[in-house]
This record gives structure tokens, sequence and C-alpha cells, in this order.
């Protein structure tokens, strides 16, 4: 059975990850401080826990990955979290972005296609911790009509195109933020707005790399 700890050590490279995002731009007080408090080596196999604080991305299993933090802390940022904003992630992946909101006290609803991931998390050691993180086992192309409309929608894989029932489950006034595929295996960081029922604004950011955002689900 794995130990889970937290020591100085950790929380010490903690800091010097938030001095770095700083550095590299990231200005939401809000998000330097919960990626300050959550112990990302918890999100990770003990194989990774001396490193689990350097700004990159690593492997968890079903060929899928924990999210970069700068990753993280950028789109983040870009959601403008507000106290109790109902949140709807695509790609539950390791858990650690919707930690990230969780902790900015986000009610997260978070969908993850792949079945072997869905149920990994189920023993996720950090759940009592966030009772405002959501989980479901589902295709993100399809979100959740059932507790639509959302204040905001993250989604973290790679999509091909902007997905149109995403758009419809958004508030309006709310914000989307999605790496849309822009060729040359990386995609440009979108933020869409829905500016009225059915008009919407798009401002575009950097480029990043992600794993893509498939459809259906795989069990
Ligand atoms: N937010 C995650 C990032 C995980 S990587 C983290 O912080 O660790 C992207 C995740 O999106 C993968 O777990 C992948 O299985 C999932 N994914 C890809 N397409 C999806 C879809 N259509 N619906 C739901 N999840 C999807």
């Amino acid at each position: 059975m794995r130990r889970f700890e937290d020591t100085y050590q950790h929380k010490g490279l903690r800091r010097q990850l938030g001095n770095l995002l700083r550095e590299k731009g990231i200005t939401d007080e809000n998000v330097l401080e919960a990626i300050q408090n959550i112990p990302r080596h918890f999100f990770l196999d003990s194989a990774f826990d001396k490193i689990a604080y350097e700004d990159r991305a690593f492997p968890i299993g079903e060929g899928q990955t924990i999210s970069q933090p700068y990753t993280v802390a950028y789109q983040s940022q870009l959601l403008q979290i507000n106290k109790g904003d109902k949140v709807l992630e695509i790609g539950t992946g390791s858990i650690y972005q919707a930690a990230v909101l969780a902790e900015m006290q986000a009610r997260v609803y978070t969908i993850e296609r792949q079945k072997k991931l869905y149920d990994h998390n189920k023993n996720f050691v950090l759940r009592s911790r966030y009772p405002n993180i959501k989980f479901f086992y589902g295709d993100g192309f399809e979100g959740l009509p059932t507790y639509a409309p959302f204040d905001k929608i993250i989604i973290t894989a790679a999509a091909p195109f902007i997905p149109p029932k995403l758009v419809a489950q958004l508030k309006i006034g709310g914000y989307m933020v999605i790496p849309v595929d822009d060729g040359d295996e990386k995609q440009r960081m979108l933020r869409i707005t829905k500016v009225s029922e059915n008009a919407t604004k798009e401002e575009s950011f950097e480029h990043f790399s992600f794993v893509p955002m498939l459809q259906g689900k795989n069990s």
C-alpha cells in the first residue's frame, strides 16, 4: 500500500514551481495559490515523486498524460474562475486540473472517456478533500446536458473543432477554454465567450500540445 506524504521538501519544490509559473507570466494569484497548495506528487505514480514539481507533463497510464503545470495554470487563468462557478471539464485524466479548479472553489463536473482511468480515479486519495468535484464516465463531445448550463467549460485534450453541443451548454457570458488543432500537431488555445444565445466571440492565445480529444467512450 502506497503511503502519501507531503514533506517540507515537496512544499519547497512547490513554492519554486509557483515562482517559475510567475516568471513565465501567470499572474492570477488564486491560480498560483491553488498550485502551491496541491500535492501534485499525489496524482502521479510514486516513481515520479522527486520530479513531480518540474514544469513537465508525465504519463498517467492508458497512453494519457497529466498536463504540464504551466498549461494547467494558463487554462485556469483564462477561465477567470469566481468562487462557486459551475465548471465542466472534458478529460479528467489524473484529476490534477480538476483539483486546481476545486481548490479555487469552483464546482467541477469532469468527464473522462477511458473507463480504466475513470475507475482508477474512484480511489483518488484526495477525494474527500474535494467534495466539489463530480466524476463522470462519458464522451466529452456530448457534455452533460442534464447539468447544463455551465459558467465555464475547459477542454484538456486537443479538439479537432469547437464542439457545438458544448457551446450550447455554456451560459450566456460564460467562457470556454479549448485547445483546437492548428496543423503540425499543435493546438491554438482559444477562449470562446458566449455573447448571446446564438453568437460567440473568439480570442486566440499561445500554442500548446495535448493528447487528442477522441469521439465516443472507451471501455
Ligand atoms: N485534465 C487532465 C489532462 C489529461 S490528458 C489532467 O489534469 O491530468 C486528456 C484526457 O482527456 C485523457 O485522460 C483522455 O482520455 C481524455 N479524453 C480525450 N477525449 C475525451 C472525450 N471525448 N471525452 C472525455 N475525455 C476525453
